[in-house]
């Protein structure tokens, strides 16, 4: 299974991701997780994204481009994946397609976790508690929503109109989030 995770900051995606992972076995590629890594490591890329993250602003395409291309191209990415955090603008969303086209594997399906707003402030401002991301300070957390809306949001649209996107209803607890992704993948709950 090919699956594209949308949603906005603090919908719950990354959690989703890791709970479909343990479940699916799929291999989890998540493009934040690829930076914060670099970043750590104190690689050419992470010293060049640094800043950039901690904003709350978008990567240069092409920067991500060559990411995403080499992370898809590994091996266990050949039966599967969950992509979690890309594509976040309409030209990734093409270089995507075109990375994808060129394996064989084209994305099955956009699942996009849908949760308003205010409930985003409030797990946004717990996490930032919790995990102490530098990214996650509340006015970071404005400009990163703005930039959801702005340039992430029309994501949505795209798969929408290739007929791959279901959106979930992001409320409730982590289990039933996930089964309502499950039920979206036809998979058993019970499994
Ligand atoms: P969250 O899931 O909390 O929205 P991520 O962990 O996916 O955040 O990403 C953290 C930061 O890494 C983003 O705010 C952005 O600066 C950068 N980033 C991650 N993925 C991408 C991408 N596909 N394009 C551009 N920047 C990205």
């Amino acid at each position: 299974m090919r699956i594209v995770l949308l949603g906005a900051p603090g919908s719950g995606k990354g959690t989703q991701a890791a709970l479909l992972v343990e479940r699916l076995g799929l291999p989890h590629i998540s493009t934040g997780a690829l930076l914060r890594d670099a970043i750590k490591r104190g690689t050419r890329l992470g010293l060049a994204v640094k800043e950039i993250t901690e904003k709350g602003e978008l990567v240069p395409d092409d920067v991500m481009s060559d990411l995403v291309k080499e992370r898809l191209g590994r091996d266990d990415a050949a039966d599967g994946f969950i992509l979690d955090g890309y594509p976040r603008t309409l030209e990734q969303a093409k270089v995507l397609d075109a990375i994808l086209e060129e394996l064989a594997r084209p994305v099955e399906v956009a699942i996009l976790i849908d949760v308003d707003a205010d409930q985003i402030i409030k797990r946004i401002e717990l996490r930032a508690e919790e995990e102490g991301r530098s990214d996650d300070t509340v006015d970071v957390l404005r400009n990163r929503m703005r930039v959801y809306q702005e340039k992430t949001a029309p994501v949505a649209d795209y798969y929408a109109d290739r007929g791959l996107l279901t959106r979930v209803l992001g409320s409730g607890t982590r289990d039933d989030v996930l089964e309502r992704i499950l039920s979206v993948l036809q998979v058993d709950a019970a499994n």
